[in-house]
């Protein structure tokens, strides 16, 4: 089983710009970005993007759309050197009920079991509340940043996430110091 870092888009690796149906509108938060994902690649994690896309269901743009600007992050952080996995979306209107929009766990349950990953050694990084609670009904830990949404939402939460950090590349770093110091204390 393998171990991944699930990661919101909008508002934790790109500026949540509020329905993105172009790959014009698509911008990285900034020139950290690049450098944290690959640091998640050289760890041995997987990289898979979790992301709401209600865009889809509301009528302002097409699956096509999601998928265009998705590829477009692809070559961005590849050109960096940096791997995204796989990226998971919920195409869905909030009021449709589907089982895939967060905080609900449809689409890491999936995930889980297309790419055989152990979500309870796994982690969630994100900027919303759904984003912490579908970490905690999912079994992984998470990591609220505060960019996006962050600042706001760290208010809201019922429960507090591991850890809050100032954005991605902070994230990451303590992801990876969290992990070490538990296969030190297994030994
Ligand atoms: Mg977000
Ligand atoms: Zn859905």
């Amino acid at each position: 089983m393998k171990r991944a870092v699930f990661l919101d888009r909008d508002g934790t690796i790109n500026e949540d710009t509020g329905y993105i149906g172009s790959p014009e509108r698509l911008r990285l938060i900034d020139g950290t970005v690049v450098d944290a994902v690959k640091k998640i690649n050289e760890a041995g994690m997987m990289v898979v993007i979790i992301s709401n896309q209600s865009g889809v269901g509301r009528g302002y743009f097409t699956t096509e759309a999601v998928e265009t600007v998705n590829n477009r992050l692809r070559n961005i952080l590849g050109k960096g050197g940096a791997k995204i996995d796989a990226f998971y979306y919920c195409p869905h209107h909030p009021d449709e009920g589907c089982q895939c929009r967060k905080p609900r766990t449809g689409l890491v349950s999936r995930a889980s079991k297309e790419l055989g990953i152990d979500l309870s050694s796994s982690y969630v990084i994100g900027d919303k509340v759904s984003d912490i609670e579908m970490a905690y009904k999912s079994g992984a830990k998470a990591v609220l940043v505060l960019t996006g949404y962050g600042t706001e939402h760290k208010d809201l939460l019922k429960r507090s996430p591991d850890f809050i950090a100032k954005k991605l590349s902070e994230a990451v770093d303590w992801i990876i110091k969290d992990i070490k110091k538990a296969a030190g204390s297994k030994q």
